[in-house]
């Protein structure tokens, strides 16, 4: 097997010596196990918060662990009359390796649609779509007319929830970092209006663009960039606080908004979610997205790195900005 495992906890970006690859013999399924051949790796921005020993929503990964990750593989060894080799499944936890051994109970088989990638089952039909979802239709909750803002809006769980509030009737901004993918919100997704923080004052174009105000944000960034979404929220706005990316390569608290007192005088709703309490969404949120993509009302976009080697090189990207949609790392071959 090669895997990485976590030497020492990052205090800032991840450094090269944070992680360590090893090599090892692959595991040999015990009764009601499969070994599965990981084929794709999802790399997510919370991965750089499990490694930290901060307050989280999971125990952080153990110094001298596998790094904690999902994966999609097939599955080559089975001691379960529920799995063949050949299978293409998800397991539980499947960590930054080329081989996982596997709960059979616990793990999920993927059917495959004709014309489906099977990276799709990270991104968009998988946890992305379902968290985009969960954090638009059961936080946001947006109703036809009203302005709903993301941030970190070109992104893979942002992009898809602009969509899905645009398929709700919403006028819908979204907030990225450039030209090229500010773009390609206005143009191919047809978002109401995109902003680049990066280029221009975001506050004031919230104001161009929302004269009415916001009255629901998906936010996934925090620091300034929240804080300009929520100044601008309407009475009785809804916050569905999926990330704060800004952060994660901190120490310590994270900083709210600078005016809480905004809360009460406008009797927001603000609620932090993790996608992992929402699982009994799934089947609501894929067959909606599902019937999305067939009628090419939701696209999106899977930026695939090559080679496990690179993964902990390929998690920076999410923190500049680099990547282009769904950031996966290809382990092995289809
Ligand atoms: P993305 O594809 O959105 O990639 C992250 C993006 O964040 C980057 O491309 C970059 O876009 C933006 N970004 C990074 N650093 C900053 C910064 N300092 N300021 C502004 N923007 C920044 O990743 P995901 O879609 O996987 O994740 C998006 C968010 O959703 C994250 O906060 C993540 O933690 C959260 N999430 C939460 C879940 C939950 O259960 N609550 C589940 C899944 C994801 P740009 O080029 O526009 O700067």
């Amino acid at each position: 097997n090669r895997k990485w495992i976590l030497k020492q906890r990052p205090t800032a970006s991840l450094a090269p010596d944070d992680l360590q690859l090893v090599e090892a013999p692959a595991p040999a399924p015990g009764g009601g196990e499969v070994l599965i051949r990981n084929i794709y790796l999802s790399l997510d921005p919370t991965n750089r918060i499990w490694m930290s020993d901060r307050e989280q929503y999971l125990p952080p990964v153990g110094l001298g662990d596998v790094m904690r990750g999902t994966t999609l593989g097939v599955v080559v060894e089975s001691r379960s009359d529920r799995f063949a080799p050949g299978d293409i499944v998800l397991p539980p936890d499947g960590g930054w390796q080329l081989y996982t051994l596997a709960d059979a109970s616990q793990t999920r088989r993927i059917k495959g649609e004709p014309g489906v990638p099977l990276t799709a089952y990270l991104s968009v039909l998988g946890v992305t779509g379902l968290t985009a979802y969960v954090g638009v239709m059961d936080i946001c909750r947006p109703k036809a007319g009203e302005t709903f803002a993301v941030t970190a809006g070109a992104g893979a769980v942002g992009s898809v929830a602009g969509q899905i509030a645009a398929i709700q009737g919403a006028r819908v901004v979204g907030i990225a970092g450039g030209p090229a993918k500010t773009g390609w919100l206005t143009g191919e997704l047809g978002f109401d209006g995109a902003i680049d923080y990066k280029g221009e004052d975001v506050g004031a174009a919230l104001d161009r663009l929302c004269p009415d105000g916001i009255d629901s944000a998906f936010e996934n960034v925090g620091g300034p960039i929240m804080d300009a979404v929520y100044e601008r929220l309407n009475t009785g706005g809804r916050v569905a606080v999926c990330g704060l990316i800004s952060n994660y390569n901190d120490e310590g608290p994270i900083p709210g908004p600078t005016d809480f007192g905004r809360m009460l005088m406008k009797r927001l709703t603000v609620s932090g979610f993790i996608v992992i309490d929402h699982f009994h969404r799934a089947r609501d949120a894929w067959s909606d997205i599902s019937r999305w993509i067939a009628e090419g009302r939701l696209k999106w976009k899977d930026h695939v790195v090559d080679g496990l080697d690179n993964a902990p090189d390929a998690l920076g990207l999410l923190f500049t900005g680099a990547n282009d949609g769904k950031l996966v790392v290809r382990i092995s071959e289809e």
